[in-house]
């Protein structure tokens, strides 16, 4: 089989890759993916016991993922996104209980009101909004740095860092403080929350993923011609006069292309690297990459336990709450459903599923003490152990173009160097750039 683009994987970044290069008029695109969905690591299924369509893990956006939203408004499913009126983050800790912060018109820090804090850690927070008043001409001065030893050079107190600034970073960068790249963070923090109230809403679907992300796009493409080829893993490239001639498929496929599009993670580029007798050299930078897993876990019980439709949760196991059927367009009210995200969960992602369930149910019984009154019917807990890259400041030299140095040879993907942490926006934006190469 010959086709002029041949794009590889069927994730978000691979999916942008092939709407805009389609709009573009771009004929004969084949868009090739190894497993039997596309979607990537952001999808969504049906949970057999309660009928409920559940994600992989419950994703955010922010009004500053512009690109997504580009996507979003050409796939014609931007309509399922609910968008926060006045942006603010709701906390808890155990010492102050429930707070919550209001994100107001660039001036992030200006509210004393926020209760989370000491007056004292509120004043300190001044001195992050100091900092961001030259951000980005003073980049230059925390590239090296994690974002734990920044917000050390800011004076930003044990307190501030625990009950604020931690759940923030985590759940951002997926990595831990003293491992996360500040630069990463930094930059993430100015385009949401020192930027418009626009862009610094919190933006939640109100449908599964699949259907937000997938099913227009799908559409789309197939109106449009574009060939979709699900099941289908590429193994290996073939190499003429210094270019790439094809790609090999684990079912001996064999597919001709004048132009190859990878949008699989590095792990997976890796091994096709492997197999392949392209010149390794130009590749070696995949070797420094290591992943960051995430754990989601799902509860339902029997009635309402929590009333916010999202929590962030200090110094607990437990990082991130969302209340289903607030969120959730069409809820089952028979049972409440509770999802719970664990970033960069590194001291849990090995255990087995039984202690990771007990950790966080016993996390959440500190907080909403009413579930002793609650049925727990069911749960269910998604591991992703390589749910992102780990986004360290020394990973940030290595991050690799689009282009390569195969003439022919394109990159996409949430890793490559967007100057973003790992994001939908990250993805969908290295995705979207690829047409401006035809
Ligand atoms: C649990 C979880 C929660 C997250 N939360 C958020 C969030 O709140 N906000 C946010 O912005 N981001 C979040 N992310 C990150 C976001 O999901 C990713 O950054 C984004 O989906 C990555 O898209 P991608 O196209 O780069 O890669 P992928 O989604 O990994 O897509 C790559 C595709 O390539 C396919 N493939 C691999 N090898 C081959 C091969 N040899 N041949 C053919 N196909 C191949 C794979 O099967 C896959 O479908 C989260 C991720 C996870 C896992």
């Amino acid at each position: 089989m010959k086709t002029d683009v041949l794009i590889i994987g069927g994730g978000l970044s691979g999916l942008a890759a092939a709407v805009k290069l389609s709009q573009k008029g771009v004929k004969k695109i084949t868009l090739v993916e190894a497993s039997g969905k596309l979607g990537g690591r952001a999808y969504s299924f049906v949970h057999k016991e309660t009928g409920d369509v559940i994600d992989n893990g419950q994703h955010v956006l922010v009004g500053a993922y512009k690109n997504t939203l580009e996507y979003l408004d050409i796939i014609g499913t931007r309509k399922f996104l609910s968008v926060q009126k006045n942006p603010h983050i709701n906390f808890w800790s155990k010492e102050k209980g429930f707070s919550t912060f209001e994100i107001g018109k660039g001036k992030v820090f200006s509210s004393l009101r926020f209760k989370g804090l000491s007056l004292k850690s509120k004043l300190e927070l001044k001195k992050v909004e100091k900092f961001f008043q030259k951000f980005p001409s003073n980049e230059n001065e925390i590239q090296k740095l994690t974002v734990d030893e920044w917000l050390n050079s800011l004076h930003q107190s044990t307190e501030a860092k625990k009950n604020f600034w931690y759940p923030i970073a985590i759940s951002v960068m997926n990595e831990l403080p003293e491992k996360a790249s500040a630069l990463l963070f930094a930059r993430s923090l100015k385009a949401s929350f020192f930027s418009g109230e626009e862009d610094s809403s919190i933006l939640i679907s109100i449908i599964g993923q699949t259907e937000l992300y997938v099913d227009g796009a799908v559409k789309l493409l197939k109106e449009s011609g574009v060939e979709i080829s699900l099941n289908n893993e590429v193994i290996s490239f073939g190499e003429q006069n210094g270019k790439i001639s094809k790609a090999r498929f684990q079912s001996g496929e064999e597919i001709e292309a004048n132009y190859f599009i990878s949008c699989v993670p590095y792990f997976a580029l890796e091994r096709i690297i492997e197999n392949s007798t392209l010149e390794k050299n130009q590749f070696l930078y995949l070797k420094e990459f290591q992943s960051s897993p995430i754990i989601s876990i799902y509860f339902w019980f029997d009635k309402e336990i929590i009333e916010q439709e999202m929590l962030g949760v200090c110094g607990k196991n437990i990082q991130w709450i969302f209340n289903r059927n607030k969120i959730f367009q069409s809820t089952n009210t028979n049972h409440y459903c509770v999802s719970i995200v664990i970033s960069a969960a590194y001291h849990l992602i090995e255990k087995p599923k039984e202690a990771i369930e007990k950790i966080c149910f016993d996390d959440l019984r500190e907080i909403f003490p009413n579930i002793n009154s609650a049925k727990l019917n069911h749960s269910l807990i998604i591991k992703e152990k390589r749910a992102t890259f780990s986004a360290s400041p020394t990973l940030e030299a290595y991050r690799p173009n689009s282009k390569t140095k195969t003439e022919n040879l394109f990159l996409a993907g949430d890793w490559i160097n967007t100057g973003l942490p790992a994001t939908i926006e990250g993805a969908i934006e290295s995705g979207f750039k690829i047409s401006k190469i035809f």
